[in-house]
């Protein structure tokens, strides 16, 4: 076949996909998080109100279509592109059914929505991080209640919490502007919400513009700044959500990159850069620096305390998995909420609330949580592979860039 019909047959199976994942919007609100391709699409989609039997036969008979093409021979992103588009259907198929009743396992589901396979870790993994903790925190009694009364001092006080933002912001957006073209009219908003699952959340709108939104139910500590602005913003999810618009939406006419489909395999390498775009940003020592000098003294911190802080911060992040373990547990039903709750205040070193916050975000995206940590871990992997590591921050940003600007799969990545 020549290169003009695959294309076309590509571009179609594209545009199938496009309304199968709104159509699975018609059934699942969580599932669209974005869509900024033509409105008359949505509407059309909405008015034929799709059944979850006849999304699944489409999504499966365009899965066999691709199968059936040979691309081979083609640039390396067609080929991703060709890949993308059955992992993304196959990954719709399995969310159709789970809607329809089936019920998976937390790993079946893991591989089935996210093309990953998370790591197990016994308890012991989280016992030698804890104890590494316990011999640098003050007081007497467990862990977690004294590394929540340490914690105590770096509450950001409400009144400051969009200053202290703000500047975060500011810097993230400078330096990763230093190394990737941004949409001359990039922008977004912050929003201070209450009542969610989540800590905080970006809606791409589209056209460069994102709505972010924090969750300040619960205290934000001064991590929270330079994570928030990096993670849902610069680099992470705006930049990411912005370069896949523009390079293959706009510029490529590629119309499955005018959607995001929640829970599907785009999701962990877009967890896994925004987390992983954190040290991006800001390599080595280069964050505590920064925030010594203007989120602490803003926030109203003695800024001494900076560095323990985040060697503190730097264990406990290594603690992320514990997390999984509870929503495996949970979702596997080996656990109660009450039990995955008291498992994540002692190793996930969460305050109860925070741990009760997050089993509701267990009920509503499940398996998802793999998304943040394996993701990091993967693109973290993935990158420092091609010999980027910290010490060649240009070489580095090219990779990050080059990941974030293509339709590579979590499996893609090992
Ligand atoms: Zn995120």
């Amino acid at each position: 076949m020549t290169n003009n019909s695959l294309s076309d047959t590509l571009n179609h199976t594209a545009e199938t996909y496009v309304k199968l994942v709104l159509s699975v919007g018609q059934h699942d609100e969580n599932y669209v998080d974005a869509y900024y391709g033509a409105p008359e699409l949505h509407d059309a989609v909405k008015s034929e109100m799709k059944s979850l039997s006849d999304i699944k036969l489409i999504a499966n008979t365009a899965v066999k279509n691709l199968q059936s093409l040979d691309v081979k021979k083609e640039e390396e992103i067609v080929q991703l592109r060709h890949q993308y588009l059955q992992k993304q259907l196959q990954s719709l198929v399995a969310r159709v059914e789970m809607l329809g009743g089936k019920k998976f396992s937390f790993d079946e589901e893991a591989k089935a929505l996210y093309d990953a396979t998370p790591p197990k870790y016994p308890e012991k993994h989280f016992q030698k991080i804890l104890s590494e903790m316990d011999g640098l925190l003050p007081g007497t009694g467990s862990v977690s209640a004294r590394y929540d009364e340490f914690k105590k001092e770096f509450i950001i006080p409400k009144e400051k919490l969009d200053v202290v933002f703000q500047t975060a912001i500011i810097e993230c957006r400078k330096r990763t502007k230093k190394y990737i073209e941004l949409q001359a009219n990039e922008s977004f908003t912050i929003e201070y919400v209450n009542n969610k699952p989540w800590s905080g959340y970006n809606w791409y709108k589209g056209n460069g513009f994102s709505l972010i939104q924090m969750n300040t139910d619960l205290p934000i500590y001064i991590d929270r700044a330079v994570d928030l602005a990096a993670h849902e913003g610069y680099p992470g999810h705006h930049v990411y959500n912005s370069l896949l618009e523009e390079n293959l939406y706009r510029k490529r006419g590629w119309v499955e990159f005018s959607v995001y489909a929640l829970f599907s395999p785009q999701s962990l390498i877009a967890e896994g850069t925004a987390n992983f775009g954190i040290e991006v940003v800001f390599p080595g020592v280069e964050r505590v620096e920064f925030e010594k000098k203007n989120l602490f003294p803003l926030a109203g911190m003695e800024a001494s305390k900076a560095e323990k802080y985040y060697k503190i911060h730097e264990l406990f992040l290594k603690l992320a998995y514990a997390g999984n373990e509870a929503a495996r547990g949970y979702l596997n039903g080996t656990m109660t909420r009450d039990e995955a709750a008291e498992w994540l205040v002692k190793y996930a070193l969460m305050s109860p609330d925070r741990a009760q916050q997050r089993t509701r975000f267990f009920d509503t995206y499940r398996s998802y949580v793999i998304n943040y940590n394996l993701g990091q871990d993967l693109v973290k992997a993935y990158i420092e592979k091609r010999g980027s590591t910290p010490d060649k921050p240009q070489k580095r940003w090219e990779e990050f860039k080059k990941l974030i600007s293509s339709p590579r799969l979590p499996s893609g990545l090992i």
